[in-house]
């Protein structure tokens, strides 16, 4: 089974898909890793993030691995290095070339294949798996986002931060969608364990209903 779960950044994916995942034994996939991981190469290497060929080309050599939580990149641990600003500030820009949402589409489906999967990110429910089993969209008020933006990035100021998240809002608008076959949850009065209880509620339903 494939639960599909999308949503802006600060609606509380990644953490709950995470202990969705964890709660029904499925494999987790965070897809917007992958995009911070060309992301992050790109930085490196000083790839033109404007040209998408390019970016593509400069991805392929390099294996990489998300296991446990940690992502490694030729071996190298980058799960840190990931969630620096200077990531965040230029992600979108990376993942609005067509050609880098070919190619790690065609790497989500694959992950997504292997059976009972949480796969997380904007356009999973609408492009990557648009059969999924259970699809969720999480929203939350912007003001909430950015208090939890703040909180996992202590050091980073936060009027920087909410700046940041409303200029990736607009980056992201055309890839972020709902699935209209989605059911939402506004997580932004909500503790983590009843976003993961009302997702567990939507999976049952929908388990019920293939007995
Ligand atoms: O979820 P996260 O904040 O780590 O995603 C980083 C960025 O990757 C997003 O802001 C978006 O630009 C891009 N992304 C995407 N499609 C996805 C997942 C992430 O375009 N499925």
């Amino acid at each position: 089974m494939v639960i599909a779960i999308d949503g802006p950044a600060g609606a509380g994916k990644s953490t709950s898909a995470r202990m969705l995942a964890e709660r029904l034994s499925f494999a987790y996939v965070d897809t917007g890793a992958m995009y911070r991981i060309v992301t992050w190469l790109a930085l490196r290497d000083r790839i033109d993030l404007d040209d998408g060929l390019a970016l593509v080309a400069a991805c392929k050599p390099h294996e990489w691995t998300v296991e446990h939580g940690r992502v490694l990149v030729d071996g190298e641990d980058v799960t840190v290095a990931l969630r620096q600003s200077r990531v965040d500030r230029d992600v979108s820009r990376v993942a609005a070339h067509a050609e880098v949402r070919e190619l790690l589409r065609e790497r989500q489906r694959r992950a997504a294949a292997t059976g009972n999967v949480v796969i997380e990110g904007r356009d999973i429910g609408t492009v990557v798996c648009p059969d999924a089993a259970v699809k969720i969209y999480l929203i939350a008020d912007e003001e909430e986002r950015a208090r939890r933006r703040t909180a996992e990035r202590p050091v980073s100021d936060s009027a920087t931060l909410a700046t940041e998240l409303r200029r990736r809002d607009q980056a992201d608008a055309e890839q972020s969608r709902p699935a209209p076959d989605a059911t939402t949850i506004d997580t932004t009065v909500l503790e983590l364990n009843e976003v993961v209880e009302q997702m567990v509620r939507l999976v049952d339903a929908v388990s019920a209903g293939r007995e």
